[in-house]
């Protein structure tokens, strides 16, 4: 693409998850000069924010795991194994769909690496915090960052914030949560040190231990059935998905009210694996995340909202750029998920349009920002999905929107 000469980049990112890295690599291979911009420290989205410490929507549900995605996420998963990282298809004994465990910090350098190849300029502990723009499109974000304030001027913009934090920022009309404006639940899920290796852990008696909190516990759990557990590859860890907590509406009185009940309710959960669970004796709490994990905001308005019927259907479509391979997974009621398989040949096609933003013509969607109806986003709004979405996107946006 030919950048006009009062612009600094040809892509602007904002948010460094797997949206938003699939996008700055995507447009740095069409050859555009590309920012990503990520308000954390590091990059990873909520792998390294909210300890969500597997990949998944890699793979098609079924006895064996058939590939949905691979481009540039698979140049992250070679820099993932360069670091040690088995990164195979692992089937989740609770859920038998395919997943790719993760460790962290592995996630932190991989990253760091696979864009500093590809050249992409990253700005971290930088926000996105407005933005100038005209009827039709976006000129230009302002960053706020450790030295200030500086306006950046570009071609064309990936919102990969998870939050459509972007897309709120130009005017554009979100919705908030589902149809009805209810919000999936938010979850903590917590690293557990100190573990006995030798000892199997033994999910009848975490969901005996559990019952007993519950009768008068302050943090209820409610995920009566033990929660997700899975090992953390090269540390001995316990990864443990048991916290849900309702989310009301998006104000910061909501979030801290889940984030304090968050670290309460993991110190108590984890006394309770220490004192009644046979080989979590001297058990600790390793990480509760720097954040809780967010699985619903807000939803910006894309060209095309895909719907649940064309996932459980299976729909094939000429203008898919990306395959959404993972199970509609509803947490409308906390600690209750509810799966229902994808249809046809065990994926759907997401098409362009619902990576578009409807109302400006130079602002893509990358991740779980993506034009979804309830049902579908609870599919598409998985990692791997997102590196697909990503990449898409910012192929697209490298290419003038051609
Ligand atoms: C509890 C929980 C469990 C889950 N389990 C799984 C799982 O096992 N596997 C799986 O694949 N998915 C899982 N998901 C879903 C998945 O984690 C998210 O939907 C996915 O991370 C979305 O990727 P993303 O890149 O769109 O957004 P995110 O991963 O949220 O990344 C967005 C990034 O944008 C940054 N950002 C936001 N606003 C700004 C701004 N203004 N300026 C700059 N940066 C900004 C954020 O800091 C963040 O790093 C889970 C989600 C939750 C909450």
């Amino acid at each position: 693409m030919s950048r006009k000469p009062e612009a600094d980049y040809d892509v602007i990112v904002a948010g460094g998850g797997a949206g938003g890295v699939g996008a700055a690599l995507g447009a740095a291979q069409e050859g555009a000069k590309v920012l990503l911009v990520e308000k954390y420290g590091f990059l990873g989205g909520a792998a390294t924010t909210s300890n969500v410490l597997a990949y998944c929507g890699f793979f098609q549900q079924g006895p064996d795991p058939i590939k949905a995605v691979g481009g540039v996420a698979d140049l992250v998963l070679d820099e993932l194994r360069a670091l040690g990282l088995a990164c195979d298809p692992f089937r989740s004994p609770t859920t038998s769909n395919w997943i790719i465990l993760l460790e962290p910090e592995a996630v932190k350098l991989a990253l760091d690496r696979v864009l500093q190849s590809h050249g992409v300029d990253v700005l971290l502990h930088t926000r996105v915090a407005a933005v100038t723009r005209t009827a039709d499109r976006l000129e230009s974000v302002t960053l706020a960052g450790m030295d200030g304030r500086c306006r950046v001027v570009g071609e064309a913009f990936v919102d990969a914030t998870g939050d459509a934090n972007l897309a709120l920022l130009t005017g554009l009309a979100c919705r908030t949560g589902n149809e009805e404006g209810k919000l999936q639940a938010v979850s903590g899920p917590i690293r557990v040190g100190g573990r006995n290796p030798s000892v199997p852990i033994d999910r009848e008696a975490i969901i005996a231990a559990l019952e007993n909190y519950n009768r008068t516990g302050d943090w209820p759990v409610a995920r009566t059935d033990g929660g997700i557990y899975t090992e953390v590859p090269q540390t001995g860890e316990m990864w443990w998905m048991i916290f849900d907590h309702p989310l009301e509406d998006l104000s910061s009185k909501s979030f801290t009210r889940a984030e304090q009940a968050s670290r309460a309710a993991a110190h108590d959960y984890v006394n309770v694996l220490r004192k009644h669970v046979p080989g979590f004796e001297n058990a600790y709490l390793a990480q509760t995340g720097p954040q809780i994990g967010v699985r619903e905001s807000r939803h910006p308005p894309a060209r095309y909202e895909l719907t649940g019927e064309d996932l459980l259907t299976g729909r094939r479509r000429p203008d898919g750029v990306a395959r959404a391979a993972w199970p509609i997974e509803d947490h409308s009621v906390p600690g209750k998920p509810v799966y229902r398989s994808i249809g046809g040949e065990g994926f759907a096609d997401i098409p362009l349009d619902c990576l578009r933003a409807k109302g400006l013509e130079n602002l893509c969607y990358a991740g779980r920002v993506i034009g979804a109806d309830s049902a579908a986003y609870a599919s598409i709004r998985v990692m791997g999905t997102a590196f697909a979405t990503g990449e898409a996107a910012g192929r697209f946006s490298a290419r003038g929107g051609a």
